[in-house]
């Protein structure tokens, strides 16, 4: 078949991907190709992609592209969405993570929070992108290429290197300000923690612990007590934070 070119243009935020970083790219085809390949080419993963027009109509990832075309592609945006509404290609209401191996801090950030993440530092890609297909989470990475597996639905390239900019990252792209649960989950290992009684953890605790604390949670999963004050106030310290930066970020 005869070369042709495809024109895109990238809305928003996902010029941050482009190198130069120009909103207006031409690409020289070859050969018929799917509009998620051509995207990813450019270097924008499909899961930063909410909707695609091509010749100002929507279309999936997998639409191929054989004949010159000017395509036109959409961020994820805050709600609410106004043009296609049917034809989004995101999901915005995940309510559960898994997150790659360099992101303990974030991890520890969203679990104080209540938010449900699956973290092994050990896990490799393909494991990674299995977690994340079966069990519906979203990928938490900063590894674009990772986002462009095929077999991944869900997830989000995380812009900052900085933790508590990357939890605020999150909250805004998963609309999870209104679903915190904080002291709900263990920071160790994810688990819903279990309100527990003094007598149960004493033997546990640091002698001045026990004279001084009253209020227990006990992760069911590994063992970690949790004591009000010496562990709540550090920790609410860091949700007060995020949550002062996720104000300054809605006036801004
Ligand atoms: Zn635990």
């Amino acid at each position: 078949m005869t070369a042709f070119n495809v024109r895109l243009t990238f809305h928003g935020d996902l010029t941050f991907f482009l190198r130069p970083r120009s909103a207006h790219l031409e690409r020289h085809l070859s050969e018929r190709t799917s509009v998620k390949d051509i995207i990813e080419g450019c270097g924008v993963p499909h899961t930063e992609v909410d909707l695609i027009l091509v010749e100002g109509a929507p279309a999936n990832f997998s639409r191929v592209i054989a004949s010159e075309s000017d395509i036109e592609v959409f961020p994820v945006e805050p709600e609410p969405i106004t043009a296609f509404p049917e034809n989004r290609l995101q999901v915005r209401n995940v309510r559960k993570f898994v997150a790659d191996g360099h992101l303990g801090k974030l991890v520890r950030d969203l679990r104080l929070l209540g938010i449900d993440v699956t973290y092994d530092r050990d896990a490799n890609d393909p494991r990674l992108v299995e977690i994340s297909s079966s069990e519906e989470r979203a990928l938490l990475t900063r590894d674009r290429r990772l986002l462009m597996h095929s077999a991944l639905r869900h997830g989000y390239y995380l812009r900052s290197q900085n933790p508590l900019h990357q939890t605020v990252e999150v909250i805004r792209r998963f609309n999870l300000a209104n679903s915190f649960a904080p002291f709900g989950r263990c920071l160790l290992c994810n688990a819903v923690l279990e309100l527990a009684a003094k007598e149960s953890v004493i033997q546990e605790l640091e002698p001045l612990t026990r004279i001084y604390y009253d209020q227990f949670r006990r992760c069911p999963e590994c063992g970690q007590v949790y004591w009000s004050r010496s562990h709540f106030e550090k920790l609410q310290k860091r949700i007060e934070a995020i949550q002062t930066r996720i104000k300054a970020e809605v006036v801004r």
